[in-house]
């Protein structure tokens, strides 16, 4: 595989970082990751928007526009031939001798490299996805992708050795998010339920789209918090993610949700993302 780090394109056995970097010492970085399908970027204004906004919120700088960053992650998939998969990017503040305090003008480490996945999700789709609940035990700035992920680490570490595919985490009763999702939950009254974007969440690029494609479909979206006990209640639930698009969730900590098999509604929002995903694809 080819990466980029830096301004260069290089083979990843010779694409090195020092052991002085930020984001090695401190966890001092951004990321993003983002889904492509038929060789084409999927949502990338959105990833590249939350990219700017994350980095100016550690006041950081990119050290280069989002326009070349697009051009970064095109060449990657040309040399790597990568025409389904995903591009992880992660930006830190660079590499100096250890101290808490940053050296203004200290010069930031850019990587990008290529995931080869299929994104086709066939077999969830037909089942659903298994969710663990978890206390929420991460900082009060969620709303920036921060490469600091050991909660969410040891959440995922939790859920699978429950035999879950995912971790959705608990605050004060209610559900904050998927440890790498965003969590929605179908009422029995047919609404669609999520939390509203603020410092407790990441805005997820996937609820932004899918979102704004159901307020076009008329779709009744309510933005707001939902407790544990409303999401056992729940008819139907679902996460979003870069990588998964829209999957519907059937068991949250062993219970079934609903008839414990994919719902209509979630159907509906994967069909109503995925096309216009591969309409607004770049
Ligand atoms: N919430 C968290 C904590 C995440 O880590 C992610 C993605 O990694 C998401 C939500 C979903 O965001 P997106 O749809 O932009 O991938």
């Amino acid at each position: 595989r080819i990466v980029y780090i830096n301004g260069e394109f290089l083979p990843e056995t010779e694409a090195k970082v020092s052991v002085f970097d930020r984001g090695f010492l401190f966890g001092d970085g951004i990321y993003e990751v983002t889904a492509v399908l038929g060789g084409k970027l999927i949502d990338s204004a959105l990833h590249m928007a939350r990219l700017e906004r994350s980095v100016k919120e550690i006041g950081g700088f990119l050290p280069v526009s989002t326009e070349e960053i697009v051009a970064i992650e095109r060449r990657l998939m040309q040399e790597n031939g990568l025409s389904e998969g995903l591009i992880y990017l992660q930006y830190t503040r660079g590499a100096e001798d250890r101290n808490f305090l940053w050296s203004e003008g200290l010069q930031p480490t850019l990587v990008l490299f290529t995931q080869a996945k299929k994104l086709d999700h066939s077999k969830i789709l037909e089942n659903g996805l298994k969710v663990k609940i978890v206390p929420d035990q991460r900082w009060e700035r969620r709303d920036i992708k921060s490469v600091c992920l050991l909660p969410q680490v040891l959440a995922k570490r939790i859920a699978a050795d429950a035999g879950c595919d995912e971790a959705w985490m608990v605050e004060d009763g209610f559900v904050t998010e998927g440890a790498s999702s965003t969590a929605y939950i179908v009422t029995a009254d047919g609404k669609i339920i999520t939390r509203a974007n603020s410092n407790t969440t990441l805005p997820g690029c996937t609820r932004a789209a899918l979102l704004q494609v159901a307020a076009e479909q008329g779709l009744t979206v309510e933005e707001r918090p939902f407790s544990v006990e409303e999401a056992f209640a729940a008819v139907e639930a679902c996460l979003t993610s870069a990588s998964n698009f829209v999957v519907p969730v059937t068991s949250l900590d062993g219970k079934p949700v609903g008839t414990g098999k994919p719902g209509p509604v979630v159907k509906r929002l994967r069909e109503l993302y995925m096309e216009n995903a591969l309409k607004t694809a770049i």
